[in-house]
């Protein structure tokens, strides 16, 4: 596949209809899990300075452009990339296609509350998503937990635990889940429940 590298972090090149029609159809197929990462400047610094992250990033399916940060780091490298793909959107075209296809969502990380109000108001927004589960990201993230979360066979893992320990997470126990989209999220459970 087409690939733009910025400093240490392979940046997938494709537009965002070429991605959305790759991970529904893996979606729909429910065969194998995809880990999205949606790489903004914080990412590729981190990748830079640890090699823990870079080899978590090794396990994504898609790192993708998620902002104008990247998409200008790509220009100035003379290998300008297709198309900024940005992830707080991408959460959100996640959870339309979530409820247009009565597919489930957890909702894994931030503060205590902060995700079950995001989870309400992503109901509201999107009627038709299934809740497969919630839980904060201070409670623990463990073995137990990471099993706990996979037992409830989430169509879509969201992790906002922040970075770096969204990825590594997802990247540590992606093998555990057997047909999800997982992605980190960052602070977006903080926007969504406002
Ligand atoms: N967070 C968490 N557990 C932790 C550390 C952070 O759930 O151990 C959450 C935090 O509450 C916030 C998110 O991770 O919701 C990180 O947000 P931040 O704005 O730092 O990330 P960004 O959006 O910049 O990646």
């Amino acid at each position: 596949k087409s690939q733009v590298m910025i400093t240490d972090t392979f940046i997938d090149n494709l537009s965002r209809e070429a991605l959305l029609k790759k991970v529904f159809e893996k979606v729909e197929e429910h065969r194998k899990s995809v880990f999205i990462v949606t790489a903004n400047p914080e990412i590729v610094m981190t990748a830079r300075k640890s090699s823990l992250y870079r080899e978590s990033l090794l396990k994504a399916d898609f790192i993708i452009p998620d902002g104008y940060g990247i998409m200008l780091a790509s220009k100035v490298l003379k290998q300008p990339l297709e198309e900024k793909i940005v992830g707080y959107e991408l959460l959100h075209t996640f959870l339309k296609y979530a409820s247009k296809k009565e597919k489930s969502v957890y909702f894994f990380g931030a503060r205590k509350g902060i995700a079950d109000l995001a989870a309400r108001n992503a109901i509201e927004l999107y009627p038709n998503i299934k809740i497969a589960g919630i839980r904060d990201g201070y409670s623990g993230h463990g073995d137990h937990i990471a099993e706990e979360i996979a037992n409830t066979n989430p169509d879509f893992v969201f992790i906002g635990l922040g970075v770096p320990l969204q990825e590594q997470w997802a990247a540590k126990y992606k093998y555990l889940f057997e047909a999800s989209v997982l992605m980190g999220v960052g602070g977006s459970f903080d926007v969504l429940s406002g």
